[in-house]
This record gives structure tokens, C-alpha cells and sequence, in this order.
């Protein structure tokens, strides 16, 4: 189901999907999806920082709990949300943290992210956050957009573990090689633009594996992130779609269709190349 999680190497639980929220700006249409994601089962938001879209996440979280109509509390949510580039040092993401926390109104956060490797700076970094974590401000505490050498690099000196990766991930770039080293490692991998950001409903590929099963392009995609052991985030703030995209839990791909999608790998970015970015 939409609530079923994966059990970080922390012992916390991570819902296997949630909302992502990039490029939805603060207003009504934010607050409306955050509230009719909640309401349609999903527990998982990811925003951050950069999103500039923080207190709005928080307004519609605060409005979907408020009445007590859906029995939820703050407790049965995961929120993430990601320092950015220009932060990140052990005093500046210290205080990254306190103003994202206090955009989003909370205690706490489920997850936090540093969210690009920027050279030379993540170490320190890492460090305000493993002290955020023993603080107990958060729950979680991860990377995203690492690749193997970062995380190699950052686990030579890191006290504790980054506990999940989020990295871009969809048919065209499959991260086989990331995903087996953080299996090996116990990090969990967590797929951004796991629809290619809409480039991929017309695949022939995917429109015939999706048709097979009588289920849409999209929801084909989602359901082989979550076969593969994949967290995933699809961003729509359409209801119709929140809906859809959620209904991937009453069939099962083949191993034929996942490998055939394994297959449709071309390494082929949407965002930028990690390494090269800062
Ligand atoms: P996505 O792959 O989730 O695609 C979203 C787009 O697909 C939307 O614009 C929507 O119009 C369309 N769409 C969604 N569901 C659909 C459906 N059922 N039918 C037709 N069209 C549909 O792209 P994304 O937003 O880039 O990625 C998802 C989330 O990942 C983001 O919102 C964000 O939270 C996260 N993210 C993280 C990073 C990072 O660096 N860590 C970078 C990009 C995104």
C-alpha cells in the first residue's frame, strides 16, 4: 500500500513514495496538492530549501491535519527537505536547518539531505548534520545526487552513515552500478524525476509493457522503481494524478518487463551531471 516503508539502516521507517515538489511555487495549487496527496493515502513530501516552497509545504500539511477529520498526526508523516549549495559549511547548515524547519512550521524533520556533492564542502556539512541527528531534530539523515566516489570519499571521515541517496533515476538512467553499491552499503536509493519530468509517456517501449497490464506509462514506471527496491517521488499537484500515480499496488511487473525496462538505460540526464555542478 501506499503506506508500506522501507526500513532505513537507522531502524526508521521511509514510506516507499511520496510527493516530490520541485518547481510548484508557494500559493493555493501547492497547499491544494499537499492536502489531496495526504488525503489520498500518500505520507511522504519531499521539498527543499531551493524550492522556495517550504512554507507552503508546511501550510498544507498544518490544513490536511487540522480537524482531526483524517485521525493523522505530524508523527504519520515524512517530510524531507535538502540543504543547499550556498549553505553548506557546519555553522551555515546548522542555521539552513533551523530556517527551512521554521518555514515548514515543525519540530522535526523526517529526513535531511545535503542536496548537491558539492567539492569541498559536503564533509563539513555532514558533520551539522550527524549533530542535527544526535540532537534528535531529525530522524534521518542522507545525501542526494552522490555518486559512488562521493560516497566513498564521504564515508572516510562521516561518524554515521548516510542512511538514504537521492539521485535522478528513471528508464533512460537505471543507476545499476549506484544502486548495487548502496545496497552492499545499506543506503537507500531514492529516485528524482522518476518520470524523466514527462519525457517518457511516449516510449513504445513503456506504452506496451503499461498496456500489458492495463495500467498507464507512468504508473509502469513507478512500479519498477518500487520492485527494484527503489523510494520514489513523482511530482504532479493535478488530484487526478496524485491519484494515478499512487495506483501501483495491485499488480506486479514480470521479470521480463523489468528487465526489458533495465534495458532502456542510456545514462541520459534530465538535470545536471553531478560532477560538474556546483
Ligand atoms: P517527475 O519525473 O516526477 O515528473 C513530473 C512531471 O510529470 C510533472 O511536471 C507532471 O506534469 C508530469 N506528470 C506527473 N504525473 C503524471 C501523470 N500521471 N501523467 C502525465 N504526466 C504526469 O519530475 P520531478 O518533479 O523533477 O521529480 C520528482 C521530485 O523529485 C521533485 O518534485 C523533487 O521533489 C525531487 N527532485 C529532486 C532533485 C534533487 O536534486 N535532489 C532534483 C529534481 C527533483
Amino acid at each position: 500500500s501506499l503506506q508500506a516503508t522501507t526500513t532505513l539502516s537507522n531502524g526508521v521507517r521511509m514510506p516507499w513514495f511520496g510527493l516530490g515538489v520541485f518547481k510548484v511555487e508557494e500559493g493555493a495549487e501547492l497547499v491544494e496538492a499537499i492536502k489531496a496527496a495526504i488525503k489520498h493515502g500518500y505520507r511522504s513530501i519531499d521539498t527543499a530549501a531551493i524550492y522556495e516552497n517550504e512554507a507552503g509545504v508546511g501550510q498544507g500539511i498544518r490544513e490536511a491535519l487540522s480537524g482531526g477529520e483524517t485521525g493523522l498526526t505530524r508523527d504519520d508523516l515524512f517530510i524531507t527537505s535538502k540543504v543547499w549549495n550556498a549553505d553548506l559549511g557546519y555553522e551555515q547548515t546548522l542555521a539552513a536547518f533551523e530556517t527551512s524547519l521554521g518555514k515548514l512550521g515543525l519540530e522535526y524533520l523526517d529526513l535531511y539531505l545535503i542536496h548537491w556533492p558539492v567539492a569541498g564542502k559536503y564533509k563539513e556539512a555532514w558533520r551539522a548534520l550527524e549533530a542535527l541527528y544526535k540532537q534528535g531534530r531529525v530522524k534521518a539523515i542522507g545525501v542526494s545526487n552522490f555518486q559512488i566516489h562521493h560516497l566513498k570519499d564521504l564515508m572516510e571521515t562521516a561518524e554515521i552513515k548516510p542512511m538514504v541517496n537521492q539521485v535522478e533515476l528513471h528508464p533512460l538512467l537505471t543507476q545499476q552500478e549506484l544502486h548495487s553499491f548502496t545496497k552492499e552499503q545499506g543506503i537507500q536509493l531514492e529516485a528524482w524525476s522518476p518520470l524523466m519530468q514527462g519525457q517518457l509517456f511516449e516510449h513504445p517501449v513503456l506504452r506496451q509493457i503499461a498496456a500489458r497490464h492495463g495500467k498507464s506509462v507512468a504508473q509502469a514506471i513507478l512500479r519498477w522503481n518500487l520492485q527494484r527496491g527503489v523510494v520514489t517521488i513523482p511530482k504532479s499537484t493535478k488530484e487526478q494524478r496524485i491519484i494515478e500515480n499512487a495506483n501501483v499496488f495491485d499488480f506486479e511487473l514480470t521479470s521480463d518487463d523489468m528487465e526489458q525496462i533495465e534495458a532502456l538505460n542510456e545514462n541520459r540526464r534530465v538535470g545536471p551531471d553531478p560532477d560538474n555542478f556546483d
